[in-house]
C-alpha cells in the first residue's frame, strides 16, 4: 500500500502559508566544484577572516565535545558584558542574530501586534513578521536624490508605527543599501514611540563604521528599556560559520526571551571561539582598517567606470547596473567572480558586492571591465 502524501503546504498556520525558504543567492558548494579561486563577494563574510586566537579555543574546547555547552553562556556573556559597560543579565545570546531577530517577533507580535520596518529594510524582519502570524507595516524609504538613497527614513518610520505596532526593526548599517542613520536621529526617534513600542537597532555591521556620528544604540540602552541592539559574530569578527549572534536589552526583557531560547542554543565551539575573538581586539581594528581602505577603492573604481554607489559605512557596497544588470552579474558568474542579485528586494538593476581582499577586488573589476 502506497500511504498518501499529506498536503503539507495546506497544513500549515496562515501566517507561515506565504513565507518562502530563505534565497542563498547562488548555491556555492555547486559553484566551487571543479573550480580553483572562486571570488566570493556574494555574503557579506569577512574576507580576511578570524583571529587567530579561535583556532586555539577551539582545539582547547575540543575534549568537552562529549558534553553540552555552558547552557548559560556566561563566561561569553560577561565579556561581553564587559565590552559594552552593561550587566551581563543584559546579554541575550543568539544561535546567530538571525535566531534573536525572529524570536523577537515570535515573542512579541502576532495577530494585533504589528511589525514596522523600512522599505529596502533586512528580509528577516519581513521574515519574522509574518511567520508570527503579525501584520506587516512597510515605511516608505529615503528618495534616490537624497544623501542616503533607499536608507531608513527615521520619521515615516515613527509615523507607521503610530497605531498597533508593537516591534519595529532598524539596522545600522542596513543590509543591502548600506545605509545609516545617525545616533541623534536614532535618539529623537526613541523620544517620539511610546514605551510599549520596542524597537530592534540591528548593528551587524557596527565595527566597520567609522564615521563617529554614527554612533551605536548601545548607548541609549540606560534611557530606553524598549530598545534592543542586536550585534554578531558572523561579519567583523569573521566566525558566520560557528553561527554566533547576541542582543542586549533591558534585563526583564532579556528574562522573558531567555523562556523561549533552546537550551544549548549556541553550541560549545562557538562560544569558545567567540570569546577568544573579543579578546583580540588587534584584529578586528585591523580588519576595520584594511574593509575600509578596500571599502574606499572599490567605491571610486565603480564609480570611475559610471557606476552608481550607494555610500556604505559597512562591508559591502550596493551598485546600481541599470539594465545590463541580470547580463553582467550572469558573465561575472561565468568568470567565477560571485555576487548577490537583488531581486528580492525589488532591486533587480543592483547588485551587493562584499568587500573583498585588494585581489579579490583587483579580480572583480577585471572580470567587470572584460563583461560590461
Ligand atoms: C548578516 C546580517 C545579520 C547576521 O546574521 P547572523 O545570523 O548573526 O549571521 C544580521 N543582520 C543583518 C542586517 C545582516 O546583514
Amino acid at each position: 500500500m502506497i500511504a498518501t502524501v499529506p498536503d503539507f503546504a495546506g497544513l500549515v498556520r496562515p501566517g507561515i502559508r506565504g513565507l518562502r525558504a530563505y534565497d542563498p543567492g547562488h548555491d556555492l558548494v555547486a559553484l566551487r566544484k571543479g573550480r580553483e579561486g572562486l571570488v566570493e563577494l556574494g555574503s557579506n563574510e569577512n574576507s580576511w577572516g578570524c583571529s587567530e586566537r579561535v583556532a586555539d579555543a577551539i582545539f582547547a574546547a575540543m575534549p568537552n565535545l562529549y558534553r553540552y555547552p555552558d547552557p548559560l553562556g556566561g563566561g561569553l556573556k560577561r565579556a561581553l558584558a564587559r565590552k559594552h559597560g552593561v550587566e551581563a543579565e543584559s546579554v541575550l545570546l543568539g544561535n546567530g542574530s538571525h535566531e534573536l531577530l525572529m524570536q523577537f517577533a515570535q515573542v512579541f507580535a502576532g495577530v494585533g501586534a504589528d511589525v514596522a520596518v523600512s522599505r529596502y529594510a533586512f528580509a528577516v524582519y519581513q521574515l519574522a513578521a509574518q511567520a508570527a502570524g503579525a501584520r506587516l507595516v512597510v515605511a516608505p524609504a529615503r528618495p534616490l536624490d537624497d544623501l542616503m538613497p533607499r536608507g531608513h527614513d527615521l520619521d515615516a518610520i515613527a509615523v507607521a508605527a503610530k497605531h498597533g505596532v508593537r516591534l519595529v526593526y532598524l539596522a545600522n548599517p542596513n543590509n543591502p543599501t548600506g545605509t545609516w542613520f545617525a545616533a541623534e536621529a536614532l535618539e529623537n526617534f526613541l523620544s517620539k514611540l511610546p514605551p510599549q513600542v520596542l524597537v530592534v537597532v540591528d548593528e551587524a555591521y557596527a565595527e566597520y563604521v567609522d564615521d563617529p556620528s554614527i554612533g551605536s544604540a548601545v548607548d541609549l540602552l540606560g534611557e530606553y528599556p524598549n530598545l534592543i541592539v542586536t550585534r554578531t559574530f558572523s561579519k567583523a569578527h569573521g566566525l558566520a560559520g560557528l553561527r554566533v549572534g547576541y542582543a542586549l536589552a533591558h534585563p526583564s526583557l532579556v528574562a522573558v526571551m531567555e523562556r523561549i531560547r533552546e537550551s544549548f542554543n549556541v553550541n560549545l565551539l562557538g562560544l569558545a571561539a567567540a570569546e577568544a575573538s573579543l579578546s583580540d581586539s588587534y584584529h578586528l581594528s585591523s580588519v576595520r582598517v584594511r574593509n575600509a581602505a578596500e571599502r574606499r577603492r572599490l567605491t571610486e573604481a565603480l564609480r570611475k567606470r559610471g557606476l552608481n554607489v550607494a555610500p556604505s559605512q559597512s562591508n559591502f557596497v550596493l551598485v546600481d547596473f541599470g539594465q545590463r544588470c541580470a547580463r553582467i552579474e550572469a558573465a561575472l558568474l561565468a568568470e567565477g567572480v560571485v555576487l548577490r542579485p537583488m531581486g528580492g528586494y525589488d532591486l533587480a538593476s543592483c547588485l551587493r558586492i562584499t568587500v573583498g581582499r585588494p585581489e579579490e577586488n583587483d579580480r572583480f573589476l577585471y572580470a567587470l571591465d572584460k563583461v560590461r
